[in-house]
């Protein structure tokens, strides 16, 4: 990092901080007790030992402590569930037991832990347990993975769930670098976002070091029975032995992505970015883990439909992980960009046909979560207060994000705006940035400098008002028109040429059949098509939606089987809405999310439950 983008850069805050009436992007994080006015924490040393049978991770933590006003003599962090059996601060040359405090329990955040330290030291370290409950791990058990031998771990620490394995300031306006020690049973391999070797020594002792400072929410770890495969000299995939090969070749454009972005927006910055396939039980897509992005096996598709998904979580080695939200409520800084960079990536790789149909897909995906979204939830610099981000995810600051920047682009022109968004990576890189900072350097680096293209009205519409503006972007595709009449003609008994689909003409197809369709074209569908089947959990995932409202019994079994299979909740929650909505198919779908429960991550869980019980 040059030190001329630093100075700048204060220089700069310091200017927005005056001008603005924003807070400090320090003050502003409501999910945090963290007080980084106070003392900071800018490098972790971890010492972890796995514990498969007690479902816990045992160890210390070990701080360097900054400390930013003169008589702080205490550090506030975040805990969730963790049990602390000691604190520590380095004091003449040894550790000396300290005094701390751990406040009762807040519903969303956890329990705030104070720890003393004094007037001196510069370093505490902390020991504890993890509960076998941590919100931020998931433990499986050896017959809850394909090979059965070996039990798996992993961790999804985003957004504040790293509290619940790690005793944290766990607020993304802070970055730290990290070292770190785990210990496994021999045989398994731990990983982490960090330097992983392509060559390890079973032997159940791992060392890590992440020396890039990153906020602590990108904090990642698993084990597992894992093997590696390279893809080029910068790219690797980690994965249980299964389906090692079948990512690897799956996600071999990866290098091609890596230099296509870097050619739109400036240098990779993390040395090296391999790819961790989890089991299907991982509740997201992908994790933007820098280094180690961790990838649900759900997009192994065997036809490369899918690598979107890569395209987004390296997109956020870029933004979010290189330029990061300073708060929860600014995660539309995070996402957004990470959909419109994503769909950039994909153009440049397989041309624009392919970018706009996925586009397409995103605004529909949209249109529909708004349509069950309260008009405030919209928003995307939205008012969280003290809600649990998890409990308002949706696709607002992801698509609204990426159509507010297409909107850019589209009245800038994709030069203007391309290098605007090349210069503030390079300005704010390895920093965390507010929504208020955010608006203060688009005003003077773009909208200043190309006079009267766009208002601070128009940008404040799209940032603070609920739904779309008018004269926002509506994302169409020739491809899906093509399909539509294709639709059109065989609904009149016509027949379907498909061999040129991909996955993105089936799932457009598949989602807009009309809703009366007959029982017999469902047969004459699935006979040809095979859809109940699917291999591609998208697409089965379309169909079997459409199975539940449609109840065609042929599909009942795979839809069982799809539910106990797979946990990934954009998957799952959507299949559970549906049967949710008719009393003999809650019935139904309660029976099988009890049989299923103890294979979904905690995550999972709650969102499914919220569902079928809604009145618990
Ligand atoms: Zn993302």
């Amino acid at each position: 990092m040059a030190t001329k983008y630093n100075l700048k850069q204060w220089a700069y805050a310091a200017t927005v901080m005056a001008a603005a009436s924003s807070q400090s992007a320090w003050a502003e994080d409501a999910h945090s007790y963290a007080k980084l006015q106070e003392v900071t924490t800018p490098h972790l040393e971890l010492d972890l030992t796995v514990d498969f049978e007690g479902k816990q991770l045992r160890g210390t933590a070990t701080y360097d402590l900054v400390r930013k006003s003169d008589d702080a003599t205490t550090v506030h962090m975040d805990t969730r569930e963790l049990t602390i059996s000691k604190a520590e601060i380095w004091q003449d040359n040894a550790w000396q037991e300290t005094s701390f405090k751990l406040a009762e329990p807040h519903e969303t955040l956890g329990q705030e832990l104070t720890v003393s330290i004094g007037e001196a030291t510069d370093k505490v370290r902390i020991h504890y347990t993890t509960a076998p409950t941590a919100s931020g791990l998931q433990w499986l058990s050896p017959e809850q993975t394909k090979s059965v031998k070996f039990p798996f771990m992993f961790s999804q620490s985003q957004p504040i769930h790293a509290r619940s394995w790690i005793p944290i300031q766990d607020t993304p306006a802070l970055r730290l670098t990290y070292d770190a020690t785990v210990r496994t049973p021999a045989g398994m391999l731990a990983v982490m976002s960090a330097d992983n070797s392509l060559d390890p020594e079973l032997d159940g002792n791992y060392s890590f070091s992440m020396p890039q400072p990153i906020p602590p929410y990108l904090i990642a770890i698993a084990a597992g029975e894992l093997v590696v495969k390279e893809i080029s000299d910068n790219v690797a995939v980690f994965a249980e032995p299964y389906i090692i090969d079948d990512a690897a070749w799956e996600w071999a454009d990866t290098p091609a992505m890596i230099t296509a972005t870097e050619e739109m927006y400036g240098p990779y910055r993390w040395d090296r970015y391999d790819l961790l396939v989890l089991p299907p039980s991982f509740p997201f897509g992908g994790m933007e883990n820098p280094r180690l992005s961790f990838i649900t096996p759900t997009v192994v598709s065997g036809d490369r439909t899918l690598i979107n998904l890569i395209a987004h979580e390296l997109a956020h080695s870029w933004s979010g992980n290189l330029v990061t939200n300073a708060s929860w409520r600014d995660l539309w800084l995070n996402e957004g960009f990470t959909s419109y960079v994503e769909n950039r990536i994909m153009e440049s790789l397989f041309g624009e046909r392919r970018a706009q149909m996925e586009l397409a897909l995103g605004y529909q995906d949209l249109l529909d979560n708004m349509e069950r979204l309260a008009p405030k939830d919209t928003v995307l610099n939205i008012e969280l207060g003290t809600r649990h981000p998890d409990d308002v995810f949706s696709q607002v600051p992801y698509v609204k994000g990426q159509l507010f920047l297409v909107y850019l682009e589209n009245k800038f022109g994709r030069e203007t705006f391309d290098n605007f968004l090349r210069q503030y990576f390079d300005d704010f890189a390895f920093q965390s940035i507010s929504t208020a900072e955010f608006k203060a350097y688009l005003a003077r680096h773009l909208l200043a400098k190309n006079p009267d293209v766009v208002s601070m009205d128009k940008v404040n519409e799209w940032i603070h008002e609920p739904g779309l503006p008018a004269d926002a972007p509506k994302p169409t595709s020739n491809a899906f028109a093509e399909v539509e009449k294709q639709m059109q003609r065989w609904l009149k008994g016509g027949q379907l040429t498909t061999q040129e689909w991909t996955t993105h003409e089936w799932l457009h197809f598949i989602n807009n059949l009309p809703l009366d369709i007959s029982s017999v074209n469902m047969r004459r569908l699935d006979e040809q098509f095979n859809l109940t089947q699917s291999k591609n959990a998208e697409i089965a995932h379309a169909w079997l939606k459409l199975a539940i409202v449609k109840n065609y019994e042929p599909a009942r079994d795979r839809l069982r089987n799809y539910l106990l299979t797979i946990g990934r909740n954009k998957l799952v929650s959507p299949l559970y809405r549906e049967l949710a909505k008719t009393p003999d198919n809650l019935k139904w779908a309660r029976e099988v999310y009890q049989q299923a429960k103890p294979g979904y991550h905690p995550l999972t869980q709650t969102v499914n439950e919220a569902l079928l019980y809604p009145e618990q």
